[in-house]
């Protein structure tokens, strides 16, 4: 790109923060140095739910980091999911996990025509591009289910996904190692529910990345 035309684009569009909305400093991109160094990471791998080994993820669902998936879901800022799978990309590199394919879980279509777009389908594309690896359509959305935010407990979480999801493609899905990118990782509930039908359709092993997770 030219200068002029980075130039003009920074005056129109000023590069802000994806956490803390603050403008940000010359030659960064999507964080700024504070929000870098400040907030807090995810150690390890997080181990809950089933059906997949273990998620990934980046940042603790709290403060500015639940206020930016908010801005991503609701509120239309879909460039987001550009930073959201870089910094997975990163995280997962740390910890050496590798895959043959990625994939995410997919909103309803009803969803998906009112907010304009599918969040984890653009974090997910961002993530594979970072890591050279292909992106696969495996599910699609078959039941509208209430937002899991309201339901509390372990057990309605699990029943309000049941049988939410299909396979599709499943010859692209046999025998592969994939992974599966979502925006939030909360109990595990709908994870757990699109890897057993991934498993059903005859995946061979699973993981997940999400940009963020609750704290248990
Ligand atoms: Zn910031």
């Amino acid at each position: 790109m030219s200068k002029i035309l980075q130039w003009l684009l920074d005056l129109l569009y000023p590069r802000k923060c994806v956490l803390c909305t603050g403008l940000l400093e010359k030659d960064r991109v999507y964080l700024c140095d504070k929000c870098r160094k400040d907030t807090e990471k995810v150690k390890g791998k997080i181990h809950r739910g089933s059906f997949f080994t273990h998620c990934i993820s980046v940042y603790y669902y709290e403060k500015d980091v639940s206020s930016a998936v908010k801005r991503l879901k609701f509120g239309g800022k879909a460039h987001y999911a550009l930073c959201f799978g870089a910094l997975i990309a990163e995280r997962l590199a740390e910890e050496g996990t590798t895959c043959e394919a990625v994939t995410w879980v997919p909103v309803s279509a009803a969803r998906k025509r009112a907010r304009g777009y599918d969040q984890a389908y653009l974090i997910a594309k961002a993530v594979a591009e970072c890591m050279g690896l292909p992106l696969l359509k495996s599910l699609k959305k078959i039941r509208h289910n209430p937002p899991q935010a309201r339901e509390k407990d372990s057990a309605s979480r699990r029943a309000n996904v049941l049988n939410a999801y299909a396979s599709v493609n499943p010859d692209a899905i046999r025998g592969k190692k994939l992974l599966l990118v979502d925006d939030v990782i909360t109990s595990g509930a709908t994870l757990s529910e699109c890897c057993r039908i991934l498993k059903m359709a005859g995946a061979e092993s699973l993981y997940c990345a999400t940009f963020a997770a609750a704290r248990e």
